[in-house]
Formats: C-alpha cells, sequence, structure tokens
C-alpha cells in the first residue's frame, strides 16, 4: 500500500517559472532586471540580522504605510507572501466545494490551479482577436455558483489593459454577491490615462478588489510580498485563511522602505514603458505581430513557431517564456538586454 494523493492533482499542471541560464540573459519572468530599488537594499541588510524573531504577523507598520499611501482604511487592506498567495487566500476566502471562478484565458497560470486545488471549478474564458479580456464574455459566463472573477489587468502573458470605462460597463453586470479581483501585478507600468485605479474602483464598489504586488516594479520577486485592497469583511477573511507567519520580516521591512522610495520607482517606470516602446516599435517593424501593451512585457503570438523562435532565443543567450504552441513572452529588461534579444528576432526573421 501506498499513501494516496488526489487523483484530481495528476490532472493539473504543474506551474512552470521562467528558466534561469548561467551565461544567458533572463527575460522570462517580469522580473525588473535592476535590482530592488536602491535605497531599499541598507534596509535589507538591516533587517536580516533579526531574522531569529518571528515576523510581525499582522504586518502592521507595512499595513500602516500602505494605507497612508492608498489613502484606506488599514481594516481594508492585507497582505500575502506575494500576489500569488492572496490569489490563494481570495479562492480559499469566497468559494466552496463546486463554487465557480471565472477568469480570463489565456492569463495567469497560477488562477486555473489555484482554483482546482481548492476545490473550485474552473470557468476559462477565451481571450478576444486581440489578445485582450472579453469582458462581455466574461459577464455572459457568471452563473449563481460564481462566487469569484479574476480581472488581471493589464493581462499576463498578453499585456492588453482594461480601460476605465470598459471596466465600469462590465462590474454594472456583476451581482453584488460575486467578488471582482483586479490584478494589477503591472499597476506601476501603466502608462495609459484611460487606465482606471482598481483602489478608487474598489472602494467605490462593495465586491472589488484590488490586488497588487511588490514582485514587479519594486524589484522584491524574491522576498515575496503583496497586497489586496478589499471590502472590510473580504480583506479579514484573507488574513483568517493566510498561513501565519508567511510575510516574512524582511520583506516587510524591505516593502515599508520601497513604499518611501517613489522617486526611485517613478525614475525605474519610466525607463521600463520608454523602453517597452522601443522594443515594440522596432519588433513590429521586423513584421512581428505585437499586441498592446501596458505591462513591462511583449507578447509574441508566433502560433506553432513557438518553440523554434524560443530555441533560437536560447543560441543567442536569451531566455523568454514560450507557452507552446501559443506565443512566447518576453521581459522589458535594460536598454542592452533588449538590444540583444532584439538582435535575436531580428536574425530569426531573416
Ligand atoms: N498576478 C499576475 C498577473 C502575475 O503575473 C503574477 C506573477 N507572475 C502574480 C500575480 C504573482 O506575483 P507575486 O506572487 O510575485 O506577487
Amino acid at each position: 500500500m501506498t499513501v494516496r494523493t488526489r487523483a484530481d492533482l495528476d490532472q493539473l499542471p504543474a506551474y512552470v517559472a521562467g528558466r534561469t541560464v548561467p551565461g544567458s540573459i533572463k527575460l522570462a519572468s517580469n522580473e525588473v532586471s535592476a535590482g530592488p530599488l536602491p535605497s531599499v537594499v541598507e534596509t535589507i541588510t538591516r533587517a536580516a540580522a533579526e531574522v531569529h524573531r518571528y515576523p510581525d504577523m499582522g504586518a502592521t507598520k507595512l499595513t500602516e504605510a500602505l494605507a497612508d499611501k492608498l489613502h484606506v482604511a488599514p481594516e481594508r487592506l492585507a497582505v500575502g507572501c506575494g500576489s500569488v498567495a492572496l490569489c490563494e487566500q481570495l479562492v480559499q476566502a469566497t468559494c466552496s466545494a463546486e463554487d465557480e471562478v471565472v477568469y480570463p484565458w489565456r492569463s495567469f497560470e497560477a488562477y486555473p490551479i489555484i482554483t482546482r486545488v481548492v476545490g473550485a471549478r474552473q470557468i476559462p474564458v477565451p481571450l478576444t482577436g486581440e489578445h485582450a479580456l472579453d469582458l462581455d464574455a466574461m459577464a455572459s459566463a457568471i452563473t449563481s455558483r460564481t462566487r469569484l472573477v479574476f480581472v488581471c489587468s493589464p493581462n499576463n502573458p498578453t499585456g492588453p489593459l482594461v480601460r476605465r470605462a470598459e471596466l465600469e460597463a462590465f462590474l454594472d453586470r456583476v451581482p453584488s454577491d460575486v467578488l471582482v479581483v483586479l490584478d494589477e501585478a503591472y499597476w506601476e507600468f501603466v502608462s495609459d490615462p484611460e487606465a482606471p485605479d482598481g483602489v478608487e474602483v474598489a472602494r467605490a464598489r462593495e465586491n472589488v478588489a484590488s490586488m497588487r504586488t511588490f514582485s514587479k516594479a519594486y524589484g522584491l520577486a524574491g522576498l515575496r510580498v503583496g497586497y489586496t485592497y478589499a471590502p472590510e469583511h473580504v480583506a479579514a477573511a484573507l488574513r483568517k485563511v493566510c498561513i501565519p507567519f508567511s510575510v516574512n520580516a524582511v520583506a516587510q521591512a524591505a516593502a515599508v522602505a520601497s513604499l518611501e522610495a517613489q522617486d526611485e520607482l517613478k525614475e525605474r517606470c519610466d525607463s521600463v514603458v520608454s523602453e517597452r516602446r522601443r522594443v515594440r516599435d522596432e519588433l513590429l517593424g521586423l513584421g512581428y505581430e505585437v499586441p498592446e501593451t501596458q505591462a513591462n512585457f511583449v507578447w509574441l503570438p508566433l502560433g506553432e513557431s513557438t518553440q523554434e523562435f524560443n530555441e533560437h532565443c536560447l543560441d543567442n543567450r536569451v531566455v523568454v517564456r514560450a507557452f507552446v504552441g501559443e506565443g512566447a513572452r518576453v521581459t522589458i529588461g535594460r536598454p542592452e538586454e533588449n538590444d540583444t534579444f532584439l538582435a535575436a528576432a531580428r536574425s530569426y526573421r531573416r
């Protein structure tokens, strides 16, 4: 006799992380190449000397700093071990077995995995032909069993944003007992003036949460910390289902220091936005299809050529993220890293 694991887990794909290949440039995980914000590094070193103590389980300082910055009540905030943990907590907090979670697809690959692991039903809704969320179809997919809807904006891995008017029209169609989670992992890179601010939307509606992370623009992916602004009773439920002490002390200290470094953050994001424009324009000029993107990556819907393109990039010392049969997602890196990638993209076309 052997120990039995859940049979339904056998059918579940595992989360695939972007690869690190020694000697190659990694543009595969939407990290910022620039590292943590410069003024935060010393805080990290100092906090590391105290790791024999358990962290503050309530993440009090970080919650207060976020409440201050966002002008919101701290009771409506929950921090988590990366926003991916918050995704899971949100499903745990809202769904019982066989309840439904509606999400766009292709989108963040954790949505279907988490939904299934928690025991809820996956309701994926295909993207539009322009690789954007089909909010009309998502609204139509909601049933009396739907408890949660993920709206990923900008959408990972394709890049397009949901604009304010489109979002409001969608939210008007969602029943008030269904939680809509605006996954704004790439929020800091958004430059479109018609972008909704998820926190403001969530303040005005009783069934909306905004979820953001310190992993991307803030450069703290390795420390694992994200946050959600949600209705107060939802935030309380998120804290209840959280694994105790999962937001570590170094992450909490680094996140607080990062919030104080807004000038450094702005400089970094401005540079990503201008590089994003340069990379996309150049790829379009080379004849690639590249959907409009508001994140720190571009999406190349290469279909059956994806694997070949991926291997060509690897041969040219660039690691991209390939979704076999669909496309490749390429993170915007430093200018010289982007140049190396563009050279590979150019030689692939020849
Ligand atoms: N949401 C989206 C859309 C993402 O792309 C990611 C990371 N790839 C996450 C959430 C999770 O990020 P983290 O757990 O590092 O905060």
